[in-house]
């Protein structure tokens, strides 16, 4: 079998393996690439292989790097079946219509530069008729469910890491009557989290392709973030303010909501303030975590109230209420994307509060360097946004533990499972440094390692 990193080799975004065995050529993933503006410009680039010569797709989950170039692929010519997790499932028409739309969104921005300039328009990447085609496309597997497409047989197990995140299992047949298994990990989560479970141990495999985005880092938990988020409500009330939270859609949304109603349900000095969610996109996602409480872990199940639709809780859908969400004077909790606050309802709210001390900005994620998200937080006392000079007065605070990703310690693990060690463990989906100090932590545990280079393969 041979195995083509064409994403997400030496980097982090991008997600895409293609895997070439005697009678199939199928990929794992077709992830966008994310971040500087060289990333950006790889996802305009032709595929390196021809779309119409896959036979199928496997989705590991619904993150944008992971999914975000489906559609460009079905437009380019690619016509089999896209298989992915039940959840998953329903969670990539909405990630790739908020993609398409913004997509399209950016072409109508970049062509009216391009016109100025006197140079011809683009053409988008992929448009929403791109979206619904591949919506067709798609077919589910069952965790835990083989299936079995000429010699390769594949099985999909929980990776802990978004709802329907996966971790793929493959066993190849080999026409001698042997079998080689290689495992991709997917994006592995962190254990004890809120909701979804844990990620699945496997415990044999010729071959592993692992994650490693956090690598050669072990997340701090010293501070448990329910308590730090109780706090800042606390705080926030006592001063009348709003407490913005900047919030990723996906997963870290549904934590928030989850963690929130327990609160409510815990403590009896929980303030009387509406908490809104004002995010199309994220609504539309915890109505997907809703339909699949097969995915939630035994502490989810047994909640007995509704952890996603609880009183005092207000969704606004239409840009109208958002408006008046922005108008209204404190206290309220407001939870509104994109995460990094680079776009989205999130920079509506900056702009009525960031200036006003009685308000706080709460930060649950990452803050990749140039985001405004992370110019705020490294202290800038002024910041510019929407054509307006802004006076940052509001408290800036963060809780850092949250994260979806598995740090270090918990990759190394999960690696340990194995009863023997796999003959190599390929590191993938990692900044270059990053991938070679997990690389020296693993040959010191004993693990043979490799790190596949964009477009080279590797042969298992
Ligand atoms: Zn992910
Ligand atoms: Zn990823």
């Amino acid at each position: 079998m041979q195995v083509t990193s064409h994403g997400a080799a030496g980097f982090v975004t991008g997600s895409c393996h293609l895997v070439e065995t005697e009678s199939s050529r199928f990929i794992i993933d077709c992830g966008m690439y994310q971040g500087s503006k060289a990333m950006n410009r790889l996802n305009y680039e032709p595929f390196d292989f021809a779309p119409q010569d896959i036979d199928f797709v496997i989705i590991t989950h619904g993150h944008i790097d992971h999914c975000g170039l489906l559609p460009k692929l079905v437009r380019r010519g690619f016509r089999g079946p896209i298989y992915t997790s039940p959840a998953t499932a329903d969670l990539l028409p909405i990630m790739l219509a908020d993609s398409a739309y913004i997509q399209e969104k950016d072409t109508e921005h970049e062509n009216r530069r391009r016109l100025r300039k006197g140079q011809e328009p683009r053409a988008p990447l992929y448009t929403m008729n791109d979206v619904d085609k591949t919506t067709e496309m798609i077919q589910i597997i069952d965790y835990n469910h083989s299936m079995t497409i000429n010699e390769v047989t594949i099985r999909l197990r929980d990776a802990g890491h978004v709802i329907g995140s996966s971790i793929v299992e493959l066993f190849v047949e080999n026409g001698d009557g042997t079998e080689t298994k290689t495992v991709f990990s997917g994006d592995l989560g962190q254990w004890d989290v809120p909701i979804i479970k844990d990620p699945t141990y496997i415990w044999n495999s010729d071959y592993v392709f692992i994650e490693s985005t956090y690598g050669d880092r072990v997340h701090d938990t010293t501070r448990p973030r329910k308590e730090t988020l109780f706090e800042h409500i606390k705080n926030t009330y006592q001063k009348g303010g709003k407490l913005l939270i900047p919030c990723f859609a996906l997963e870290r949304t549904q934590e928030l909501l989850y963690t929130l109603s327990e609160l409510k349900n815990e403590e009896p000095d929980f303030p009387p303030v509406d908490i809104f969610l004002d995010s199309p996109l994220a609504i539309k996602i915890t109505e997907v975590f809703k339909k699949h409480p097969e995915t939630y872990d035994e502490e989810a199940r047994a909640r007995t109230d509704k952890p996603f639709d609880f009183p005092g809780l207000v969704c606004t859908t239409s840009v109208e209420e958002s408006r008046r969400v922005n108008k209204m004077d404190g206290p309220a909790i407001i939870i509104a994307g994109s995460g990094m606050c680079t776009a989205g309802r999130i920079r509506h709210h900056l702009k009525h509060g960031i200036w006003d001390p009685k308000n706080t900005l709460l930060f649950v994620g990452y803050q990749a360097p140039g985001t405004l998200g992370r110019i705020i937080l490294d202290g800038a006392e002024e910041i510019k946004m929407m054509g307006l000079d802004l006076v940052v007065k509001a408290d800036i605070v963060r809780i850092g533990s949250f994260s979806a990703h598995a740090d270090r310690d918990e990759l190394i693990n999960w690696l340990m499972a194995f009863k023997e060690k796999p003959k190599t463990v390929f590191l993938i989906h990692g900044e270059q440094a990053t991938l070679e100090t997990f690389s020296a932590n693993l040959n010191n545990s004993g693990f043979n390692t490799s790190i596949p280079v964009k477009g080279i393969p590797v042969f298992t």
